[in-house]
């Protein structure tokens, strides 16, 4: 498995490939939702490239990015396991250069959801994921659902970039419990975990309702509420119902339903959807 530090050397390892590419990007401290995606890009192309980079323009003043959890030794073990040819492990300076001054901006779906608490979360994301697409050129790049307005909004920016780049979006793993697989599942200590499967609860809750005949959205939305209020230790940010490539939100579930929230638990800010109707 090679490791790649700069641009430069992805390029030029890229450029003598022969086969399909495939690309998982990731920010490290990888699980086995990371891993899903790495042996689906194993299963589809002749080469897979991981990219670990703790993105920081994805992340506000005052969030998590100084403490967010890091192992590369762990990571690159893990990725050697799968047999992944190259991981691009780039500097911040490698990134964003002295004077760096231009960002890749979908509007209107990043105004919503993730992006109504997190104003400039998205326009790091879309600037980083495009030059990752640009720099390793996969025929294919690998996203969780677990994080299904990013996935949104990444098919979004390709279509309208043509960027040629197939985007494949793959399920959520979860713990036996319900909790979905995340790096920041490790702020998660004592009663917190116990706690964060309010999130899994909640869109089990939703669907129950669902599959017994409730199509109006306002009403699992209050009842998704309700069941979280009674968690001490949790303080909801938002719960939806929306549609899932426009993430309007739905007033009747008439159609595919993506229900989403997101949930303080303590000091930890924890994400988890479903789609309701497709599955
Ligand atoms: P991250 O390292 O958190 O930026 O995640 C990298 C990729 O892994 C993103 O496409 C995530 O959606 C995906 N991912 C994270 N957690 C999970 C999970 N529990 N199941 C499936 N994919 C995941």
């Amino acid at each position: 498995m090679r490791v790649f530090r700069t641009v430069a050397e992805v390029r030029s390892w890229r450029r003598q490939l022969a086969g399909d590419l495939g690309l998982v990007p990731t920010m490290g401290y990888l699980h086995e939702g990371h891993l899903s995606l790495v042996r689906a890009a194993r299963a589809a192309d002749a080469h897979v490239a991981v990219s670990i980079f703790v993105n920081p323009t994805q992340f506000a003043p005052g969030e998590d990015l100084a403490r967010y959890p890091r192992d590369e030794a762990r990571d690159l073990a893990l990725l050697e396991a799968e047999r992944v040819d190259a991981v691009f492990a780039p500097s911040v300076a490698e990134m964003y250069p002295p004077g760096f001054s231009t960002w890749v901006e979908v509007e209107g779906l990043t105004a919503r959801l993730e992006g109504a608490s997190r104003p400039t979360h998205f326009r790091g994301v879309t600037t980083v994921v495009a030059k990752l697409l640009d720099i390793v050129q996969p025929r294919r790049a690998y996203f969780g659902q677990k994080d299904a307005q990013q996935l949104a909004v990444v098919r979004r920016m390709v279509r309208d970039l043509d960027i040629d780049a197939e985007i494949i979006g793959l399920p959520i793993v979860r713990e036996a419990d319900g909790l979905a697989l995340s790096s920041r599942n490790v702020y998660l200590a004592g009663d917190d975990r116990r706690a964060a499967l309010v999130l899994s609860r909640a869109l089990a809750l939703a669907r129950r309702m669902s599959d017994g005949g409730v199509r109006e959205a306002k009403a699992i939305r209050a009842e998704m509420e309700a069941l979280i209020r009674a968690e001490p230790r949790a303080s909801v940010d938002y719960v939806s119902v929306a549609d899932p490539d426009t993430l309007v939100e739905l007033e009747t579930i008439d159609r595919p339903a993506l229900v989403s929230l997101a949930v303080r638990i303590g000091g930890t800010r924890l994400i988890d959807n479903t789609i309701l109707g497709a599955e």
